[in-house]
């Protein structure tokens, strides 16, 4: 894949493999994109099975003495790195906003929260730990260790390039593992800084740490290579799902974060001071490209009740303006290409075409000179069933769907075959109460737009949006980063001993 339109200066990103950088082994490259202007910022190897070859083998061998250093020797290479990550807030976000678009406040709340993870990942040596239980015979005493699943791969998606990297990487190193990052090849400058970073932790032995490049052939070598024990992935349910088959074919342990649908319920005592702004936060920040982003209004009450709520939520959203993330008044910032913004009006043009009523039309706005900018969009009257109050279409577009209750309510978010996040927007204890009880979802949220839970917590959720029994985050990364290994031992002398059948 070439792009002539590219300045030939473009810069061409390299691999890191142990614990140098070097030239990738990759014939074809694919031009990373600024969305808010177009420019060009780097020509990304499109990487293969070589690649993945050499860094699975530096990786292999640095593991063997990284799984002997003592864990809060490991974990104090993580307070290193929180350091240094803290230190580089503003330059990371920086890259964030020129690479994947979204705006310089949203991108620092990313970082914040990718440090997060790695404070979590520090004081993990705790979760470390094993069990014991003594005297189960005579003389026999039972013992549980955790030790380090071996090499890991990370596969992350354009929309947190900073985040995401970090809710693996550091649970997997603490937890005395080699870890492999593969960015997504639409954004991976800010992953990229990161792996620079960690190569100046002087406690990190070279090969603990990988970046390659690319995009589907890359991976399916991940998922192929016998010397990876596990994949981290999070991206689309489509390619999620297709990990997940690939890699446990292969006999790994995956845990495949997917896609999402979020349903937001509003009821009609929603406090209205509270319930506009984040609906419309959730909706339309970061342009509605997270996996947390509420995508559909599920307005509850009579038809009056609705057009109130719908009223709040419209007001607020009319209010944003559209432009550069970049730029200090920008509320909702261009999606991650023109051809992205290209899906997304033909999605909202065929929901027109369909009898759908566009209240709020963003694609009046410019599309900027990246061709990407795509102003909030709020659909109304939308057949519970239609797709796009189904599908994910990842981008500032709500969808409006009309019942008369939360019994309605909570059918339709149970219908979805997702099951990421619903929040209920209420003042009624009882309403959420129940809420909490029933919903479909790993991750809710009460008052909440973006029910983003904190490092400390799993983060993962139901249905098509996980395949994996573990998530990330919290107690689960520390599960899915090791093996656990029972020895039950007898000792002579105990007088446990005699031929038993
Ligand atoms: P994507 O699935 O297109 O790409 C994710 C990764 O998979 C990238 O590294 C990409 O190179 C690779 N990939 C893509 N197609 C592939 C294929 N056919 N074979 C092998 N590898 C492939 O996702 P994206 O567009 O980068 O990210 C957006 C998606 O991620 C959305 O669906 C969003 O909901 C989801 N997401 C989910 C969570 C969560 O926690 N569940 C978090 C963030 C994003």
């Amino acid at each position: 894949m070439s792009d002539v339109t590219a300045p030939p200066a473009t810069r061409v990103l390299q691999s890191f493999v142990g614990g140098r950088w070097v030239d990738a082994l990759a014939d074809e490259h694919r031009v990373s994109r600024d969305p808010a202007t177009g420019a060009a910022l780097a020509r990304v190897p499109l990487s293969g099975a070589a690649e993945v070859d050499r860094a699975v083998a530096a990786a292999r061998e640095a593991q063997v003495a990284w799984r002997a250093t003592a864990p809060q020797v490991r974990a104090r290479a993580l307070y290193r790195l929180r350091d240094v990550l803290d230190a580089h807030r503003e330059e990371l976000a920086g890259l964030v906003v020129q690479d994947m678009g979204k705006t310089f406040d949203d991108a620092l709340a990313e970082v914040g929260r990718g440090i997060e993870s790695v404070e979590a990942a520090m004081g993990g040596v705790h979760h470390l730990k094993g069990q014991t239980l003594e005297g189960i015979g005579t003389g026999v005493d039972a013992e549980l260790h955790r030790q380090p699943v071996g090499v890991v791969a990370a596969i992350t998606p354009f929309n947190f390039p900073v985040m995401i990297p970090l809710w693996f990487l550091p649970y997997a190193l603490v937890a005395g593992n080699a870890v492999l990052l593969k960015p997504s090849e639409q954004d991976p400058l800010a992953s990229e800084r990161i792996v620079q970073l960690l190569a100046g932790i002087d406690e990190l032995p070279a090969g603990i740490v990988s970046l390659v490049h690319g995009a589907h052939d890359v991976v399916n070598a991940l998922l192929d290579h016998p010397g990876i024990d596990a994949i981290s992935f999070v991206g689309s349910a489509r390619t999620a799902r297709h990990v997940a088959t690939r890699a446990t074919g292969n006999g790994k342990r995956v845990q495949a974060l997917g896609g999402a649908k979020n349903a937001m319920i509003v009821l009609p005592d929603a406090d209205p001071r509270l319930m506009p702004a984040q609906v419309v936060g959730s909706a339309f920040g970061a342009a509605g490209q997270r996996c947390m982003a509420g995508s559909v209004a599920v307005l509850v009450g009579t038809a009056e009740e609705q057009d109130r709520s719908l009223a709040l939520i419209r007001d607020a959203a009319s209010a944003l303006r559209s432009g550069p993330g970049g730029d200090a008044g920008t509320d909702v910032c261009p999606v991650i290409d023109a051809a992205a913004r290209e899906r997304l009006v033909g999605e909202i043009d065929a929901a027109e075409r369909d009898g759908v009523r566009v209240v709020l039309d963003g694609r009046a706005a410019d599309a900027g000179p990246g061709g990407a900018n795509l102003g909030a969009t709020i659909l109304d009257a939308v057949p519970a069933e239609h797709r796009v109050a189904t599908e994910e279409l990842f981008g500032p577009v709500l969808a409006v769907v009309r019942v008369p209750d939360l019994d309605a309510a909570l059918a339709f978010a149970a219908a979805s075959r997702y099951g990421n996040s619903t929040v209920l927007f209420t003042e009624s204890g009882s309403a959420a109460r129940r809420f909490r009880y029933e919903a479909d979802a790993g991750m809710l949220g009460v008052n909440v737009g973006v029910a983003a839970p904190i490092a400390w917590m799993p983060f993962g959720g139901w249905n098509d949006s996980i395949d994996a029994d573990l998530s990330a985050n919290g107690e689960d990364a520390f599960r899915f980063y090791t093996r656990q290994k029972v020895v039950t031992t007898r000792w002579g002398g105990s007088g446990g001993g005699g031929m038993r059948f």
